[in-house]
């Protein structure tokens, strides 16, 4: 089961993975000699405002993507770029710290996936899906607007069908339609051992606000909250040209859950004063996102890639869908197309992800402990700010929570970098420090009010 030339490959779905897919798979065969047909149906229009052309997302790039686009010749221009992020600032209910890049060459992209958030007025904002999209016509590939409700295997195809056109029928069928349950059941027909991934329920809101306004309240800074409120995990406001992408992750985010974060006095000190936070939401949703992956993506002549397939714990998913798509396109252009083939050279892939989510669990577990402990908090901030504020120090915690915010290094490789000996030990040594100096204020404080009555 090879693809030879004038074989038909069909990405369903013209997200981050399906391009991904499309434009590795076009590279390989055109360098391999291969003249390959590939047709992409995505049901979504990019080029519309709000949800009907958006795949939400808090639309952050990270560095390692951005520099492993670079490395194959792809930069992302800089009409897709809302803002270039180079500093994160950590909000607790006990200071806040801003962390900048460990090297000036890292930089991370803030984009829209779609071409902007519902009530936008500006017609010429130009999203990232589709601009990934326009990558792969480029190179050949042939876009069909239109949604998959069947898939059908016949003895050497797959037949796909939509509801505008007749069937179709294709050597090989990439399965990129994302966290779509519908299309991941239709593919559930034709990779019978498949399961879905597990998923829960995130929140995205976009505020709008004056181009100044932003600079003066985020800068270039993506701001992220250890706050203990139930049921978050991750709660983060992204600076984009006019808006401010609220981003939630947890565990099935609710109105009140959202409404809790954004009353909490750490988020409203992020907006001009009179900025009407509550008022101001034009575009929100509660989307799925990816928290367990989906087993035995393939079959013959079938590989799901992206979202329905392996992600990262809460981090990068187009940086995951990256991965899987290449991994993919790989085998699939030079050794074959069975299952036994995506077996070998796609499934190692996918179980590296997952190996690395289980340890991003354990990475959310301990956050989780420090988020609701204020004495650790105080230490982290203080280990922090020693760090920032001295010239050649070592940023080991710096980096770590870095990468850690950023997605940009795997979950094992921050594991191990935070049982460093020297992490701990300063960080157990700012913990007694700054909770030390803060009994002995309190202890003053108190001593002068009685002197004082
Ligand atoms: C709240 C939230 C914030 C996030 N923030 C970030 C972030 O800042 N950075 C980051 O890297 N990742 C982020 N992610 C994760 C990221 O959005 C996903 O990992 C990424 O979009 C996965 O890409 P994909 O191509 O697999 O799926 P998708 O982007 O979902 O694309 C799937 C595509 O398939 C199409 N489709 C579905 N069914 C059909 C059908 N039957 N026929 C035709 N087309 C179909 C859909 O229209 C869609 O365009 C976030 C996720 C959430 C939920």
């Amino acid at each position: 089961m090879e693809l030879t030339d004038g074989s038909r490959i069909a990405v369903i779905g013209g997200g981050p993975a399906g391009s991904f897919f499309s434009y590795y798979a076009l590279e390989y065969a055109r360098r391999f000699g291969l003249d390959l047909e590939l047709d992409i149906f995505e049901a979504k229009d990019f080029t519309k405002i709000g949800s009907s052309g958006c795949n939400h997302c808090g639309g952050i790039v990270s560095e390692s993507l951005v520099q492993e686009l670079a490395a194959d010749g792809l930069v992302i221009p800089s009409e897709i770029i809302q803002r270039g992020i180079n500093t994160y600032t950590m909000h607790t209910e006990q200071g806040k710290r801003s962390i900048h890049a460990p090297t000036d060459e890292h930089r991370i992209a803030a984009v829209f996936r779609g071409s902007g958030p519902r009530g936008c007025l500006d017609k010429s904002l130009k999203g990232f899906d589709n601009y990934l999209l326009g990558l792969c016509q480029e190179k050949g590939a042939k876009l069909i607007p239109e949604k998959v409700t069947l898939l059908e295997r016949t003895e050497n195809g797959v037949m796909v069908g939509c509801s505008k056109s007749d069937m179709r029928k294709y050597d090989l069928v990439i399965g990129a339609v994302g966290l779509n349950i519908n299309a991941l059941e239709l593919f559930k027909g034709i990779c019978p051992s498949y399961s879905l991934p597990e998923v829960t329920r995130a929140y995205i809101s976009e505020f709008i606000m004056k181009p100044g306004d932003i600079v003066r309240s985020l800068g270039s800074s993506m701001h992220v909250f250890l706050l203990d409120l139930p049921q978050i995990t991750f709660g983060a406001l992204i600076p984009k040209y006019n808006y401010i992408t609220l981003v939630l992750l947890g565990k099935d985010i609710d109105k009140d859950i959202v409404q809790n974060f954004i009353n909490s006095h750490q988020v409203r000190s992020c907006f001009p004063e009179d900025f009407p936070v509550k008022r101001a939401l034009p575009c929100q949703c509660y989307p799925y996102i990816n928290i367990k992956q989906g087993n035995n993506a393939y079959a013959d002549r079938v590989v799901l890639i992206g979202d329905s397939a392996s992600s990262k714990l809460y981090k990068n998913g187009i940086g995951a869908a990256f991965i899987t798509a290449k991994a993919a396109a790989s085998p699939a252009v030079f050794e074959g197309i069975s299952k036994r083939h995506f077996e070998k050279y796609y499934k190692p892939i996918c179980r590296d992800l997952d190996s690395d989510n289980w340890v991003g669990k354990w990475i959310f577990r301990v956050t989780r402990i420090i988020q609701k402990s204020a004495v650790l908090k105080r230490g982290l901030l203080y280990q922090v700010g020693k760090e920032q504020a001295k010239e050649h120090s070592t940023l080991r915690m710096s980096s770590a929570l870095w990468d850690t915010f950023t997605g940009s290094a795997g979950y094992r490789n921050i594991f191990r970098r935070f049982l460093h000996p020297g992490l701990l030990f300063g960080l157990i040594r700012s913990t007694l420090t700054s909770n030390l100096s803060i009994n002995n204020r309190h202890t003053h404080e108190k001593q002068e009010a009685r002197q004082t009555l």
